[in-house]
């Protein structure tokens, strides 16, 4: 693909700005093999009825869903997946120094794997590489819990209490972690040029990012594969695949 010719004006803006904040969807993982929810090749798109996997009540209501969960889990391409060039060039632009704050809606930690650095990254939904009980708040790896669930519980219970276990994210119907929005809202407010990159921007509270950083008069900049809800308040839209864009971008920074 020929370059976009937004992309120098982008690197231009990223080298002057002082604060800038990227928010991330599962768009930039999908060159890492992992499906997103709602783009043409979406999990969502393909089978409507796997929402409901996602949804916390049907989670904490029914066995069979939370069976069907830690199948689907078990399966997951993420386990195998390494960082796709969007990932390495967002942590290239951190250890240049242009990156204040990464805030992922990813669950997959592929973020971390390309080198971006826990302190500045804020994972909204949580992570699939840990689980949590449901009663009793015990964290731990999720191989742990894989294991049992490969060696044929379908449901497996918290070791210490009995209680529900389920992946450290946030499903829907889930409230988020107070401190993540926090920081998150914080970051959008005093930053002079938000990037969202490869999300649908229709997941709330999250979608409001955006919003609250055009409030305080930053620039938006959309690199996504299909319209969202913001592109016409957006500075720059470029309809593209990110591990093109991104790297091409950060070409013309150091
Ligand atoms: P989404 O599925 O709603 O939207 C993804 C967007 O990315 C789509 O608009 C699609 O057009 C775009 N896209 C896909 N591949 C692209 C590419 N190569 N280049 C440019 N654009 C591309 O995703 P969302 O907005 O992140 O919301 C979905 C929710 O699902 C999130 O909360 C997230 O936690 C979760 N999720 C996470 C993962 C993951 O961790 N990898 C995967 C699926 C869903």
């Amino acid at each position: 693909m020929a370059e976009h010719p937004d992309v120098r004006r982008i690197a231009g803006w990223i080298s002057k700005a002082e604060h800038v904040v990227a928010l991330t969807g599962a768009g930039i993982s999908t060159e890492s093999g992992i499906p997103d929810f709602r783009g043409p090749q979406g999990v969502w798109t393909k089978n409507p009825r796997a929402e409901r996997l996602s949804n916390i009540d049907h989670y904490m209501a029914d066995p069979q869903v939370r069976a069907e969960v830690w199948k689907a889990r078990l399966e997951s391409p993420t386990w195998s997946a390494r960082p796709a060039p969007g990932h390495e060039a967002l942590a290239e632009l951190e250890r240049q120094g242009h990156l204040h704050t990464l805030i992922t809606q990813n669950i997959d930690g592929l973020h971390q794997l390309a080198g971006s650095s826990p302190d500045r990254l804020v994972e909204i939904h949580g992570t699939m590489r840990e689980v949590v009980c449901m009663q009793c708040g015990d964290r731990g790896p999720a191989q742990v819990v894989l294991d049992r669930v490969r060696g044929g519980e379908s449901d497996p219970e918290c070791w210490d209490c009995g209680g529900i276990l389920k992946s450290a994210t946030i499903s829907f119907g889930q409230p988020l972690v107070d401190a993540d929005l926090r920081r998150s809202e914080a970051a959008a407010a005093a930053c002079d040029l938000f990037l969202a990159i490869g999300t649908s921007l229709v997941v709330y509270p999250v979608a409001a990012l955006p919003q609250i950083a055009l409030d305080a008069g930053a620039r938006l900049v959309i690199v996504n594969g299909e319209p969202t809800p913001y592109d016409h308040a957006a500075d720059v839209v470029i309809t593209g695949p990110i591990g093109e864009v991104l790297p091409a971008v950060v070409s013309y920074l150091s």
